[in-house]
């Protein structure tokens, strides 16, 4: 893993912090806060330096729409050259919506129903990677019914050792809920060749998110590479493999952005041997560091002997520190030099709505903007209305512009979709 690879948006100037050319106070003055926003120069950045690394073998970057998947982000890869990845119908329409056509999409998901397989078939989407053989014969009669082949790839369970920073985010081990059971994955080809309306096309595994090494790729890939010999030896052609996303970023506590080259030197081979093209489904990666949250500073009190910084914002917008113990690094947009400890915490009615707990950071005093680093995959899209609070701006910048591409929600949005006089009836 390679340090100072890739490049950093955020630098202060005459001791205010910047997201590329514009002032965060400027982008919190139109905005308001809490707000997210991401530098479009390190997505595009982080695909150019990816799909260079992967240069010597055939491969398309599918972009993990789960990660991050407001419109204009979606519109910034795939104007890169991007593909995407989505795991649900609204993911679908999404996609479909940001410009991207069928066969710039893999579909993906352990619990695709029937209305979404539907949908996908109807998208004429490139690849659906089923975990599952119910789900195979599912998709086999949907696809008869519509008249239509489903493209198919195998998500297996490579089942290999993942090391992560946290237990939910690793998937691809003995026991998980995702994928087809290592052991069982030839028989679901045998399976699928007897199905109607089906057209094996690949192999796809997604070990974790968040990799610290890059081994479980290639065990990984060597697993993979055993079944797709047997495959072969059945008469099928594999025409991609599908390694999934998890390219790890640093998070500011010590922890380094994926060295491509390695990463790319340690998946070539296996790719090249199987004759097959590549496919990558990266989220975090491209998002995760182009991103901050801008909140205001409400209060500061003391209690129990310890120190508390309210924030604006909270597990609401943020849920990753209390769902996955994760590390955001916090800043003053301007520090006067003083340092403190703290927990910072958010305005919702739950001991567990924490940004920080114990953390060393700028001395901070009400009506301070505050930065939250390293929020722009995994933030806004996993945001709720808990509270009645409405959801945050997303904003944009790209070199010295800026503009809000999704709105901050109002008090009526949250009410919008109750009814004035539902329809009563009786059983
Ligand atoms: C979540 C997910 C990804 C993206 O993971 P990152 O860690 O954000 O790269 C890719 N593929 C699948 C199937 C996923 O579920």
């Amino acid at each position: 893993m390679g340090e100072g690879v890739l490049t950093d948006a955020y630098a202060r100037r005459d001791g205010a912090l910047y997201c590329e050319g514009v002032p965060a106070e400027e982008i919190a003055r139109e905005a308001g806060t809490p707000a997210f926003v991401y530098s479009a120069s390190v997505i595009r950045d982080r695909y150019l330096k990816l799909t260079g690394a992967l240069g010597g073998v055939p491969h398309r970057v599918h972009y993990s729409l789960k990660a991050n998947s407001n419109r204009a982000v979606l519109k910034l890869l795939r104007q890169m050259g991007a593909g995407v990845d989505v795991v649900s119908g609204g993911e679908l329409f999404r996609a479909l919506r940001a410009g991207f056509s069928g066969r710039d999409i893999i579909f993906g998901g352990v619990g695709k129903t029937e209305r979404e397989l539907r949908e996908a078939l109807q998208a004429d989407v490139k690849l659906i990677n089923v975990e599952s053989e119910a789900e195979l014969r599912l998709l086999s009669h949907i696809a008869t019914e519509l008249g239509v082949t489903a493209p198919v790839g195998f998500r297996i369970n490579p089942e290999v050792a993942v090391a992560n920073a946290h237990a939910f985010i690793a998937t691809g081990s003995k026991g998980h809920k995702f994928g087809i059971p290592f052991g069982d994955a030839i028989g679901a080809v045998r399976t699928a060749l007897k199905l109607p309306n089906i057209r094996i096309l690949g192999l796809d595994m997604h070990v974790g998110s968040q990799l610290s090494t890059f081994d479980p790729y290639r065990a990984g890939l060597a697993r993979m590479a055993e079944l797709a010999s047997e495959m072969v030896a059945m008469g099928t052609t594999l025409k991609f493999v599908d390694i999934g996303g998890g390219l790890p970023v640093s998070y500011g506590e010590g922890a380094s952005d994926p060295d491509l080259d390695n990463y790319a030197t340690l998946i070539t081979p296996a790719i090249k041997a199987l004759g097959a093209e590549l496919l990558v489904e990266p989220g975090r990666f491209f998002t995760a560091a182009s991103g901050v949250l801008l909140t205001r500073v409400l209060y500061r009190k003391q209690s129990g002997g310890k120190t508390y910084v309210i924030v604006d914002t909270g597990m609401t917008e943020l849920l990753r520190p209390s769902h996955y113990s994760a590390y955001h690094l916090i800043e003053a947009v301007k520090p006067n030099g003083a340092r403190l400890v703290a927990d910072v915490v958010g305005p919702v009615c739950e001991t567990g709505d924490f940004l920080a707990l114990d953390r060393e950071m700028d001395d901070v005093a009400p009506g301070d903007l505050v930065v939250i680093h390293t929020t722009g995959a995994y933030g806004y899209v996993m945001s709720s209305n808990y509270n009645a609070r409405p959801k945050a701006a997303e904003v944009v910048v790209d070199g010295d512009r800026y503009a809000v591409v999704t709105a901050r929600e109002s008090y009526e949005d949250l009410v919008r979709l109750e009814q004035d006089n539902p329809t009563w009836r009786t059983a």
